[in-house]
């Protein structure tokens, strides 16, 4: 490899696109959110779907969080090889081939957790653990559909029949309920987005209770993200939180729910053509920054940014002053999860001095 940027380097000698971070502003949101959140007694479980780093899964637990989430059984394997084992897994294991996976995981790493939310989902991880000799229960959460409509079973009844078929399977060991309330993250008004999330915890909060008054153990009521973790806390019977974007934030978070935490990530990219009086081509498009979430913003205000293709993209201005070839600019994802599995490393920087290289450890890990 002719090309290996080292710590100490300045930002300007990285070649582009980049995926950088500023340091300060990273370290800034993590105290924010550990100084709302934890004096609450709330545990922190990160997402580490954003990050899908162990070193930052690290950082967070050094900060004050405990363990992390994943949402994917194919992250979690990277995790625990990577010796980060504390790991709720998020999404339902379901298909014989992820059974499987799980299985082997759970053989090495007993601290493994998983949710399910349906009765067959449940059967086939009890009759895979029975077969493979391990002992050892799973601890397993009950997904419930707090309004998302996504996953998760639906409250009342059904919970209730879901949480008895459990813990009626000797390799399961019931815990807790997670409720992931994903469609109030990004509601504007934060009045609304706080009343819509005490409704969605109150589905959670009652369901747990209903789980004890029917002999249930619930240690673990697990729900919130970035949107909404501050009103979750306020919740009696909620015991953790899962934000994950908070770290770096995104154009879309912080058009819904303001600039307490700072955009930290940007992607670095260079002016590689200039096509007209007041437009230019820079090196990111598709691959470089998703779109689901609307279009990444330049950082320097004024610029406004087109998607050109797999590879290129265009910034235009009217009044601002000119960019020419050679020139670099920092792009704001729209959407920071997807965006950082585009990419292969972290360039975290100080006053755009390199000052740590991450890996994006479970890239490409959607399994
Ligand atoms: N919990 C679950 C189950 C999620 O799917 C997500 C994100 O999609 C989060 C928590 C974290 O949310 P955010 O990145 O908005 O903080
Ligand atoms: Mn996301």
């Amino acid at each position: 490899m002719t090309y290996s940027p080292k710590i100490g380097d300045p930002i300007s000698t990285l070649d582009t696109p980049s995926m950088i971070v500023d340091l300060d502003l990273m370290e800034s949101n993590i105290s924010k959110l550990m100084s709302q959140l934890l004096p609450t007694g709330i545990n922190i479980r990160p997402h580490l779907k954003t990050t899908k780093s162990v070193i930052l899964a690290r950082k967070l637990n050094a900060a004050g969080a405990k363990g992390g989430c994943v949402a994917k059984l194919s992250e979690a394997e990277v995790m625990c090889e990577l010796g980060f084992t504390d790991l709720l897994i998020t999404c339902e294991i379901i298909g014989a081939a992820k059974v499987k996976r799980l299985v082997e995981l759970f053989r090495k790493y007993r601290s493994i957790k998983i949710v399910v939310d349906s009765e067959g989902g449940a059967s086939a991880i009890n009759e895979a653990l029975e077969k493979s000799g391990i002992g050892e229960p799973i601890m397993t959460l009950i997904d419930l559909d707090v309004g998302l409509h996504r996953t998760g079973v639906q409250a009342g009844e059904p919970a209730l029949k879901l949480a008895r078929h459990v813990v009626g399977l000797t390799h399961l060991k019931l815990i807790g309920v997670q409720g992931y309330e994903g469609h109030l993250q990004h509601v504007h008004n934060r009045e609304e987005r706080k009343q819509m999330c005490l409704e969605s915890m109150a589905t959670l909060t009652q369901t747990a209770e209903a789980f004890r008054e029917d002999g249930h153990n619930i240690e673990v009521v697990t729900t919130g993200g970035t949107g909404t973790a501050e009103f979750c806390v306020s919740v009696p019977g909620v015991t953790e939180v899962q934000p994950g974007s908070f770290l770096f934030m995104d154009t879309d978070y912080r058009n819904a729910v303001g600039t307490f935490y700072s955009n930290s990530l940007t992607i670095l990219s260079t002016v590689i053509s200039k096509q007209g009086q007041k437009c230019i081509t820079i090196d990111a498009g598709l691959k470089s920054l998703t779109t689901d979430s609307g279009l990444a913003e330049c950082k320097t205000v004024g610029y406004t940014y087109g998607v050109l293709g797999d590879e290129h993209g265009s910034l235009s201005w009217t009044d601002s002053p000119d960019l020419n070839v050679g020139d670099r600019v920092e792009m704001i994802p729209s959407h920071i999860d997807p965006t950082i599995n585009l990419h292969d490393f972290y360039y975290a920087h100080r006053k755009g001095v390199i000052e740590e290289i991450w890996a994006v450890d479970a890239r490409g890990k959607v399994q």
